[in-house]
């Protein structure tokens, strides 16, 4: 979608209700899967006891069998399995790079597929998430931006995506093993393919179910959402998701970020921060991210550094300079090793934290940016495409 064309109502909010057939129940917020037991047979003053029992199986012990769940009578376990099912999205591939990166490509309803990154690192492992298939926008530095969006990712697709991981690491604790603190998947950044923000509900019930205390209990700090610049959307992650925030700002001037980020076009660089200082869960322990793609001879100079610290002055940040990552057909070539170091002083020497990313899994092409999927958006109505995934209106 070219960032001049208008952004339709039909991407931005789409209406949601409990599709036909056997409901699945991963991604149900627990309200719905109450909705959903009552629905479906069980007595309203159990609803909420049974929602807390089937949740922490399928949540905190990784468990798809209602068979297992040794706590429910055998009678209701069989009345579950009629009515529901408990599926994540399959792994068609996954790939495992030589420094220990992984990507699975995963197949959703209607057999569209999306990829999914888990990067081990020290003490942690990041699980980078995607929230659409194809994207909404057409950033010209990023792979998946090349992917015409085909449709939003349900909650449980999203969600799924952790739960394939945990599956994949055996990170599921043994059923009534004691808590254990370490875990292989410690963060989560919904820096996948698509626009979050443009998936907003599906996004916030996915990270919510992942934030439950009594199933994945990830910390709200341990998940960043990164954002293109969906102002209108960005309060509202702090006050509904709650989760810490990333931009993908890339360059110092509307000129050039029209052309690296379209959407700049109609949020620019100063509406944008306006937003950012807005922003309520800001802190200096909670700084906002702005993620700088290093493109050679395009945004990489040091009057743009000095300009970036300029304009984020005021803001608790760090900014992660990300050496681009090229992709089949990719317009731009990677900034110098000496120009991003040199880029990196500049912003250090102005008081911010200044990582460089170090590229991960380019062997298998799962680095920042080199994301895409072979789902093309087939000659379907967008109508018939919403349905297979169980959000037609
Ligand atoms: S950078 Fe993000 S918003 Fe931009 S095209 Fe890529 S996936 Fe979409």
């Amino acid at each position: 979608m070219s960032a001049s064309a208008p952004i339709t109502q039909d991407v931005m909010t789409l209406p949601r209700k409990l599709p036909e057939g056997p409901i699945n129940l991963v991604g149900l917020t627990r309200d719905a899967m109450r909705d959903a037991l009552i629905a479906n047979g069980t007595p309203e003053k159990q609803a909420k006891m049974r929602v807390g029992q089937i949740w922490q199986w399928i949540y905190q012990w990784g468990v798809r069998d209602f068979d297992a769940m040794t706590n429910l009578a055998k009678a209701y376990r069989a009345e579950l399995a009629e009515k529901f099912v408990i599926e994540v999205p399959e792994v068609v591939t996954r790939k495992v790079s030589e420094d220990g990166t992984r990507k699975y490509l995963v197949r959703i309803a209607g057999g569209h597929e999306v990829e999914v990154v888990y990067i081990p690192e020290e003490g942690r492992g990041t699980l980078c998430v995607s929230s659409q298939v194809g994207c909404t926008l057409t950033c010209s530095f990023c792979h998946t931006g090349t992917q015409k969006l085909v449709r939003n990712l349900t909650a449980g697709e999203i969600i799924g995506q952790v739960m394939v991981a945990r599956d994949d690491l055996g990170e599921w604790p043994e059923i009534g093993a004691p808590k254990d603190e370490t875990r292989l998947l410690s963060n989560i950044v919904l820096m996948g393919m698509g626009e979050p923000l443009y998936n907003f509900e599906n996004v916030r019930d996915a990270m919510k179910i992942a934030m439950d205390a009594e199933g994945i209990q990830l910390s709200r700090r341990r998940i960043t959402l990164s954002t293109s610049g969906v102002v209108p959307e960005i309060h509202r992650t702090a006050a509904e998701i709650g989760c810490q925030l990333a931009v993908s700002f890339h360059a110092t001037t509307d000129e050039v970020r029209n052309k690296l980020v379209p959407i700049n076009k109609r949020w620019n660089i100063e509406a944008l921060l306006d937003a950012l200082k807005a922003y309520p869960k800001v802190s200096n322990s909670e700084r906002i991210t702005f993620e700088y793609v290093m493109l050679k001879d395009v945004n990489d100079s040091d009057e743009d550094a000095h300009r970036l610290v300029k304009l984020i002055e005021g803001i608790p940040a760090k900014i992660n300079l990300i050496p681009f990552n090229e992709w089949p057909g990719s317009p731009y070539e990677r900034s110098s090793n000496n120009r991003i170091r040199a880029f990196a002083d500049i912003i250090y020497k102005a008081g911010y934290a200044s990582p460089i990313r170090t590229p991960r899994g380019e062997d298998i092409m799962a680095a920042c940016g080199q994301l895409k999927s072979a789902t093309e958006r087939a000659r379907k109505s967008r109508k018939q495409i919403e349905a297979e995934a169980g959000m037609g209106g």
